[in-house]
């Protein structure tokens, strides 16, 4: 594998640098280190990266010879938001000449990029001014500009009549699954191992909410999230005792969405469908990621494509009229064909909502290690399969509503959800554009209080560990306690 370094003459930026540089030679390994540091093994290129008071400098240097120079002049160095943008531009020049590539996002490294887009929209600039910004500021392609652009415009739209200021949204999060996907980073603790705790586990997570409804309800609530891992892995009464909870400790009359990520289908009955009939949950999401037989047992999702179908039947038969859908393209072994023959299954089905994923590889997965083991095997998304999905999508009625990215994705695409008129996730909008608190409960859960009309954001994350949330839940409960007095 070739290697590239990246000598940096300060502490700043080196991620957004360190980024960039991987989104444009993905199949090499990049290793960024300090001036004056000795990282062990040779590099077959180095990018040197300098900046300073009033200048960036940057070299290339390839077997020892230096290839390619630029340097930027500081007109305002103490502005930090306009030398990162500065060096990540000269960044990205080089690397393109060099490689031939352009990235469609641009120099945008972020998770966040419609976030671009929305604030000067609510600053009332015009479409036009905005795009000319992302290009020329992000160098975002024409297509990513009017997609961050147009899925701005609608998310404005959905989250109409929203209460920024007094208003938050719940997050119930149930770590079990009945197996470990491959691909998983989620941290999610498999059933096999945990059955004997999981009413111990509801326990802690009922007190959690408990004292969550009391303690904010001079709040609002308006959207609630059960997701996980995989709530419906819970049996029927386990699932009937959490929404129970929610739906009678928490004020329901203001909650605009309540949405079970009901997740693997092999999970999903008759009866655990009815309990979650029984509550106001408006929306549920049955994620097959691939209608491909094959894939489904590469990556160890363990249930089958028939399983997927009959699922969502019987969704469809007691009822529910919200039913989202869960795909991931670059899956192992799976290119064009493979998400077509996908996306026309999933046609077939008529969802109410799709949300595409790109595959991010990410250190912490099994899969990682599996690509590792099995170079043959391709990893490959292109902007031919997230059109195909795109125009799938729009045959099927449904207008992209939110968008994010995430670090090492296949291809360096974004995640994106579709939805037909109305059936859109708000809370899907909110955790992205953070526009409103979210108060997360259970193992794993982050809680965000968003202050000052978004300027400023506060965390309070639970423990990951199943086995630390079971013996640490009071300081869980206090930590969310000093949260909000800080806030
Ligand atoms: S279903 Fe989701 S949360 Fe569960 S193991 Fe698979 S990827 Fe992880």
């Amino acid at each position: 594998m070739r290697r590239t370094g990246i000598e940096f003459n300060r502490h700043d930026y080196e991620y957004d640098v360190y980024s960039l540089v991987k989104a444009f030679i993905p199949e090499e390994e990049v290793v960024s280190f300090y001036s004056g540091e000795s990282p062990a093994g040779e590099f077959d290129r180095l990018l040197r990266v300098e900046y300073g008071d009033d200048r960036i400098l940057c070299v290339i240097e390839e077997q020892g010879r230096e290839t390619l120079r630029e340097q930027v002049k500081l007109t305002c160095p103490e502005d930090r938001f306009a030398t990162k943008n500065l060096l990540k531009q000269t960044v990205y020049r080089m690397f393109s000449g060099l490689t031939g590539r352009t990235l469609p996002w641009g120099t945008l490294t972020g998770i966040r990029p419609t976030k671009l887009a929305m604030h000067p929209l609510e600053e009332g600039r015009s479409r036009e001014e905005i795009a000319a910004n992302l290009r020329e500021t992000y160098f975002l392609s024409e297509k990513k500009t009017d997609l961050a652009i147009d899925i701005a415009v609608r998310e404005r739209k959905i989250l109409e009549g929203m209460d920024y200021e007094n208003g938050y949204s719940l997050y119930v999060g149930i770590p079990f699954c009945p197996s470990i996907c491959l691909y998983c980073s989620f941290g999610s603790h498999p059933l096999k191992k945990w059955r004997k705790r999981v009413d111990e586990y509801l326990d802690c997570l009922v007190r959690e909410l408990d004292f969550t409804a009391g303690h904010f309800s001079d709040k609002k609530l308006q959207t609630v999230y059960i997701g996980g891992g995989t709530p419906t892995s819970l049996t029927a009464a386990q699932l009937d005792r959490v929404l129970e909870t929610v739906a009678t400790r928490f004020p329901m009359d203001e909650v605009r969405e309540f949405t079970v990520e009901a997740g693997r289908p092999d999970t999903i009955t008759e009866e655990k469908l009815a309990v979650i009939r029984r509550y106001p949950v408006s929306r549920i999401s049955i994620n097959p990621q691939t209608m491909n037989q094959e894939t489904l047992d590469l990556v160890g999702r363990g249930h089958t494509v028939q399983e997927i179908v009959e699922a969502f039947h019987m969704a469809r038969d007691l009822g529910f009229d919200n039913i989202n859908m869960d795909l991931i393209v670059g899956l192992p072994g799976e290119g064009y064909g493979e998400v077509a023959h996908t996306l026309e299954q999933i046609r077939a089905l008529g969802p109410d909502s799709l949300t595409v994923h790109s595959l991010a590889l990410k250190r912490a997965t099994r899969l990682h290690l599996f690509r590792d083991q099995y170079q043959e095997i391709s990893f490959a998304n292109s902007q031919e399969i997230m059109s195909l999905c795109e125009q799938t999508a729009a045959e099927m009625g449904m207008s992209p509503y939110y968008l994010y990215r995430q670090k090492n994705m296949a291809g360096n695409f974004e995640n994106v959800g579709y939805a037909k008129v109305d059936k859109a996730g708000i809370y899907n909008i909110l955790i992205m554009e953070e526009k409103q608190s979210i108060i997360a409960c259970g193992a794993g859960g982050s809680t965000k209080f968003v202050l000052d009309r978004g300027n400023r954001i506060e965390r309070v994350e639970n423990v990951k560990s199943v086995e630390h949330y079971l013996a640490r839940i009071d300081e869980m409960i206090e930590r969310k306690r000093a949260g909000k007095e800080k806030s």
